[in-house]
């Protein structure tokens, strides 16, 4: 489906926590699954999406990654354990275990990950993995991840380390950027639960993988790490439900019209057809997360689908689906179209299934108000009565 030249595409961590945020999008999820680069077909449909780090980000995150971890990941482990709440674990020594995760290709990654996990554990020691390699099976597909770092704690248990470049002011994160961190570390949090699975013995009391991710990130603008633990626990039950609703990538393939493609090198028009053949689920948080964004956002605004709108606004019109069918609504006309559109009932408010019926529907009320209101509004404001009145 990518195209016979094409190299997949890896899903990282990212991919899968923008996923888990939009589980209804099976166009995502196909993409994805077989590994086709988005960003190309993004240009080659003629919506290039300004997407991703710039070069400039990624080479300073790298060097202060290479900072932070320069001494062996001593220094790292000293900030993880000066973050822990005062007594929950030993002070580390002058210099913790790194074990060797060198091996061929990414099935021998993660076997010689899960190898240095089972060991560093029963050595009861602290020790840092530095980009271990975990795998993780998301709708049928394997996806191979790679965290900044794991640290093994003396008591056996495991915390996941995200190392960002955005600075951390006064002791706390840009709320959506630590929010975005904690999502990844979840992804990473829920591939080590396959690892701990699979140890002999068993697991300390609150499991092995912590519930709690250490986020480092440059101290107030300078070179100098700070570091504060991020709570996983409701993003580590969510991203886990959400991933699980996944349809699988062989079932929505199968539903493609024979010999669909998505190579970039395909004609606009040939490719268009492809992707408009998989159902998405666009919502403007889309512009944030997938590359595919401004395509999917012309899509459904041409097919007047309320989504686009937002899930606030979605869920606040009820079962009117179409912005048609709420200006119908709002001018008091019968909504005969609302309940077109229902492309994937899950992401649909939960009493979107039955169709409003008339003024009784609450979304229906509310918007007649607001129209009744805006048509006064702009009476009072000198507007001829026929324009007041053409508004409502
Ligand atoms: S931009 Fe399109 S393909 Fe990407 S997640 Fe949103 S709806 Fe799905």
């Amino acid at each position: 489906m990518r195209g016979p030249d094409v190299p997949p595409r890896p899903l990282d961590a990212r991919a899968l926590a923008a996923l888990a945020a939009n589980p209804g999008c099976r166009r995502r999820a196909l993409l994805d699954g077989a590994g086709v680069d988005k960003a190309a077909l993004a240009r080659a449909l003629g919506t290039p999406a300004a997407f991703g780090q710039s070069q400039f980000a990624i080479a300073r995150g790298n060097a202060f990654e290479a900072r932070v971890k320069a001494d062996g990941g001593t220094e790292l482990v000293r900030l993880l354990h000066a973050a822990l709440p005062a007594g929950q674990a030993p002070e580390p020594p002058d210099a913790v275990d790194a074990p060797d995760l060198s091996a061929a290709g990414p099935e021998g990654r993660t076997a010689r990950t899960a190898l240095a996990l089972r060991e560093a554990t029963a050595a009861g020691r602290w020790a840092l993995l530095d980009h271990p390699m975990l795998a993780l099976t998301v709708a049928g597909t394997p996806a191979y991840l790679e965290p900044d770092a794991v640290v093994v704690h003396p008591d056996g248990t495991w915390t996941v380390v995200e190392i960002k470049s955005f600075a951390m002011i006064d002791g706390a994160a840009d709320a959506a950027k630590a929010g975005a961190a904690a999502r990844q570390a979840a992804v990473y949090a829920l591939a080590l639960e396959t690892v701990a699975e699979r140890l002999p013995g068993p697991a300390p009391e609150d499991g092995r993988v912590r519930h709690e991710a250490l986020l480092v990130c440059p101290k107030d603008f300078s070179n100098l790490p700070a570091a504060a633990l991020l709570d996983l626990r409701k993003q580590r039950a969510t991203t886990r439900r959400q991933l699980g609703r996944l349809t699988r990538v062989e079932e929505i393939a199968a539903a493609l019209p024979p010999g669909a493609s998505f190579a970039p090198d395909r004609p606009a028009a040939e490719l268009t057809a492809a992707v408009e053949a998989v159902d998405a689920a666009y919502a403007p948080d889309c512009l944030a997360a997938c590359e595919l964004a401004f395509h999917c956002r012309d899509r459904a605004r041409a097919e007047g689908d309320v989504r686009h709108l937002g899930r606030n606004v979605r869920s606040g019109l009820g079962g009117l689906t179409t912005v048609e069918a709420a200006l119908a609504a709002a001018r008091g006309d019968h909504p005969s179209d609302a309940a077109e559109l229902p492309s994937d009932a899950s992401d649909r408010p939960s009493h979107a299934a039955e169709p409003p019926d008339g003024p009784e529907d609450p979304a229906v009320a509310a918007l007649r108000r607001a129209a009744a209101l805006r048509a006064e509004a702009l009476a009072a404001a000198g507007f001829p009565k026929e324009e007041a009145d053409a508004c409502r």
